[in-house]
């Protein structure tokens, strides 16, 4: 196959892992950037005021199970050794959180072992028989209503500005429950942070002398008509210049503050309690335990729907109104040498590995059959 011309749009993980694919084959790559900078929303960049590394759109913490990831993400930065241990305030009281024994214990004033535990839990829960489609329902099926309470609801409504019976079961399962003392917040082999930030990391993606990237450089249809294929990582209903109605996204707002030495003892501290209206705090120089720093940086951090021209954060996928979306894939389906990918490109709730791991089977599929493969589908 002759090496042909490659468009791809958005420099974040998406578009650097295909960019660099392609352009390893051979394949010369342009890339466009709507930002001044690369790496989408994992951007980080150091403090001026106190030099320590921000992750300017909120926590990103590099974890996975998928060892071809991991390898991957190990060519282009050095990851040190990185814990997430996120702690909770709850009625102001602080818990370990992912839900624990810890959390068990401290919560109900109790001294129970794993098993008494598990057993006390499972007395609290609700469950209807079917398998739970909304976020509540499963919530109540796996921790009861007391713990939901407490540690879930708030947080839950604090951010997606919907009630849990609204938002599907998937958004829980992201967290583990454990009946252990163990309070790592993911339960992957390998997990690490990027001595340098994830920009230096993108960046070095995107270095390459067949890849051309041009940031403060938005897409317009039909920029991909002069290229054989283009791989679309913005926004699925942007694409269609947001004809059939725009999909609903949260996106965030951060307050800076400087403190002087370690102003919460850890890295992110959530607050769960409705009546608080910040979801949570991040103090960063945690994220990079072999830095030192005298001052830090912190940010709080306030969930909002997105509107025209704000920085899109998570998809609102609803148990119910999944209709637009449906509509938008359907058009996405007949968009011929163009393949959406990623976060906004397929409108998922992404981890990093697995944004990463579906950008590498992109890439190589084109690769391997000369064409794209259909569309990925939206599973949820
Ligand atoms: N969640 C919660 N309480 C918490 C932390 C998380 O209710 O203290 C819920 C909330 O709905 C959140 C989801 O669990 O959106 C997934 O949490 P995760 O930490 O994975 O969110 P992210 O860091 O991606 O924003």
């Amino acid at each position: 196959m002759l090496p042909e011309p490659i468009l791809v749009v958005g420099a974040g993980l998406s578009g650097a892992v295909i960019a660099r694919e392609l352009a390893e084959a051979g394949h010369p790559v342009t890339v466009f950037e709507t930002r001044g900078h690369v790496a989408g929303n994992c951007h980080t960049a150091r403090d001026p005021e106190t030099g320590v590394m921000v992750h300017l759109h909120g926590p990103h913490i590099f974890h996975t199970d998928d060892a071809v990831v991991w390898d991957y993400v190990n060519r282009f930065a050095r990851f040190r050794p990185y814990r997430n241990q996120v702690k909770t305030m709850v009625r102001g009281q602080v818990y370990s959180m992912p839900i624990n024994l810890h959390t068990i214990n401290q919560f109900f004033g109790t001294a129970l072992r794993p098993d008494e535990a598990r057993q006390f839990v499972a007395e609290m829960t609700e469950s209807g028989g079917a398998p739970p489609a909304s976020f509540r329902d499963q919530a109540l099926a796996m921790v009861g209503p007391a713990l939901y309470e407490a540690f879930l609801e708030g947080y839950t409504r604090k951010q997606w500005g919907r009630s849990p019976a609204e938002l599907p079961a998937a958004v829980l399962k992201r967290l583990p429950l454990r009946f252990s003392y163990d309070d790592n917040y993911f339960a992957h082999r390998f997990q690490g942070m990027p001595e340098d930030g994830y920009t230096a990391m993108v960046e070095r993606m995107l270095d390459h002398p067949m890849i051309v990237v041009h940031l403060g450089q938005p897409y317009s249809r039909g920029d991909e008509d002069i290229f054989a294929h283009c791989f679309y990582s913005g926004p699925l209903d942007q694409f269609f210049d947001n004809g059939l109605g725009r999909l609903p996204y949260r996106t965030l707002d951060f307050e800076r503050f400087v403190a002087e030495g370690d102003w919460q003892g850890c890295a992110v501290m959530n607050y769960a309690d409705a009546d608080t209206p910040w979801t949570r705090i991040t103090e960063h120089k945690h994220f990079a335990p072999w830095e030192h720093h005298t001052l830090s940086t912190l940010t709080r951090e306030f969930s909002r729907a997105a509107g025209p021209g704000d920085t899109l954060y998570y998809p609102v996928r609803l148990v119910t109104e999944l209709t637009l979306l449906a509509a938008y894939q359907r058009l996405a389906a007949e968009v011929e040498r163009v393949t959406f990918v990623g976060r906004l490109g397929t409108y998922r709730y992404l981890d990093m590995d697995v944004t990463i791991h579906e950008a590498l089977i992109a890439a190589r599929a084109f690769l391997a059959r000369g064409r794209a493969l259909p569309h990925l589908r939206a599973t949820g």
